[in-house]
């Protein structure tokens, strides 16, 4: 049996958080991927994940010394409607361990069978969504950008039926803990005030051990939600599911649904099959992100220690000041991605001014602007007069910031990827993998490990999808 340095502290916290229970054993458990480095990370010993013994507990069908599993319990607004109760309906956590650095992380088993929380569905995942989890996390986290994280796919030997049976798969998920703003709002609804101050304090310790009580807490959830949303506009993320079940309390990027990062530019792009209004289009994210955070702040107020009036004037100022954290974080992405060092009060123009054109001609996101660095961005342009003209201004910024050419041209290359996981190639390696070969998801998972270095022989993982390649929509990972 392998031994894991198990040290649970969520489990510690009153029963009405969670509910006790092992995953659901499977019947004929196989991995498909490890992650070797995520495991050197948690001092983890990767061969012995690979083992029929660390495959097992992967899989959910051995419980290992020391876990304690739970399923977690919380409420949301899915798009915009409240939902009392929500809950790991199809993910159990195992435990925490502490990592090298001595940062508590969960271990989460996802598709790891019914919980009480499942309401109608069947606890699991297929193969599709637990590929495109697994993939497209690390990519993010590859990328620089605070996310969940992935350790381990495992496949079940059993079928999931959606529209039609699919193979079955575990993906055990990393995170510095799950807990959303949903999981406050689950006891803010119900007034539980006992339980509310339970989970604030537990959130400060764990998350934010500077901060002091529940205004503090609210202030840096924001700063770090509002930095995190900047850091995915500057990748042209998409999250799709921006719901505040989804929305992590330590600011990680968490639930790759139907997300996507776009492939032509515009502001207005949503690939979420169920988000027929657009609520969460590209560039209506910063917005969304306000509004869940006056959710967030709506279940701390009754912790604020003045009367209510005062208490909501103060949680109100708190909210406000998102645009302006957000507008610095974004201009700190995007004057990287334009290689400046310096600030210049015209810099929103320049910047806005290149998104503007690459919206009209739907460039390529990621391409446009890795061509800053090689001088290719004006090939996206098939009439490219606005470009030049842009250039023009650009180049006359870049004679005045400090920086060397040189050390621009380096700021450039490390603030704009090479390679993003395109939709197209998920769904393809996802075709390949229900024909049983993993080979493509192995490849595609190395080149994305290193997004700012593209090799010359792996150039083809740059290319945009073909018209008829073009991936609209995106699926809930159900
Ligand atoms: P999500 O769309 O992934 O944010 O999930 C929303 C809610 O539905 C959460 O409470 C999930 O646990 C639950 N859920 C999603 N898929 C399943 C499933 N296959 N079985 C049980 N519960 C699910
Ligand atoms: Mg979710």
């Amino acid at each position: 049996m392998l031994d894991w340095p198990f040290d649970n502290s969520f489990a510690t916290l009153p029963d009405r958080f969670f509910s006790r229970l092992a995953p659901t054993p499977v019947s004929n458990p196989e991995p498909i991927a490890i992650n070797r480095a995520l495991a050197g990370e948690l001092g983890l010993d990767a061969d012995g994940l690979s083992s029929d013994d660390g495959v097992r507990i992967l899989a959910g069908n051995t419980v290992p010394k020391g876990a304690d599993p739970l399923a977690q319990v919380y409420a949301g607004h899915q798009f915009g409607g409240w939902v009392p109760q929500l809950g790991d309906g199809r993910a159990i956590l195992l435990g925490e361990i502490k990592d090298i650095k001595g940062i508590r992380r969960d271990l989460q088993l996802k598709g790891a069978g019914r919980t009480p929380y499942s309401r109608g569905g069947d606890g699991r995942a297929w193969i599709g969504p637990v590929i495109r989890e697994y993939l497209v996390s690390e990519a993010m986290h590859a990328l620089g950008i605070p996310t969940t994280r992935a350790l381990a796919a495992v496949t079940t030997g059993e079928s999931v039926y959606r529209d039609l049976p699919l193979p079955g798969a575990v993906l055990t998920r990393v995170a510095s803990s799950h807990i959303r703003v949903g999981t406050f709002q689950f006891f803010a609804a119900r007034q539980d005030l006992k339980a509310l101050q339970a989970l604030t304090d537990y959130v400060i310790a764990r998350h934010y051990p500077d901060t002091e009580d529940a205004q503090a807490l609210l202030d840096a959830v924001i700063r770090a939600q509002a930095r995190l949303v900047a850091q995915w506009m500057g990748v042209g993320f998409i999250h799709g599911v921006m719901n505040t079940d989804n929305t992590h309390v330590a600011g990680e990027t968490i639930d790759y649904g139907p997300c996507a990062f776009m492939d032509g530019f515009h502001p207005d792009t949503v690939y979420s099959s169920i988000d027929r209004s657009g609520r969460y289009a590209y560039a209506r994210q910063p917005e969304i992100m306000v509004w869940n955070m006056a959710q967030f702040a709506t279940a701390l107020l009754p912790l604020f220690d003045d009367g209510l009036e005062a208490a909501v004037e103060r949680a109100t100022e708190s909210v406000r000041r998102f645009p302006d954290l957000y507008r610095a974080a974004w201009m700190d992405v995007f004057r990287a991605k334009m290689g400046l060092r310096s600030n210049e009060d015209g810099d929103v123009g320049l910047i806005e001014g290149l998104l503007k054109i690459m919206g009209e001609r739907n460039a390529d996101f990621t391409n446009t602007f890795r061509g800053l660095s090689d001088a290719s961005a004006r090939a996206q342009f098939p009439d490219p007069s606005g470009f030049d003209e842009w250039e023009e201004r650009w180049l006359a910024r870049r004679k005045r910031d400090p920086h060397s050419p040189e050390k621009q041209r380096e700021l450039l290359r490390t603030a704009n990827p090479a390679v993003i996981p395109r939709n197209h190639q998920i769904e393809n390696v996802i075709r390949a993998a229900l024909a049983d070969d993993f080979a493509p998801m192995f490849r595609l998972s190395d080149v994305l490990a290193a997004p700012f270095d593209l090799s010359a022989e792996n150039a083809g993982f740059s290319r945009p999808p073909e018209p008829g390649e073009e991936v609209r929509q995106t699926f809930c990972g159900t």
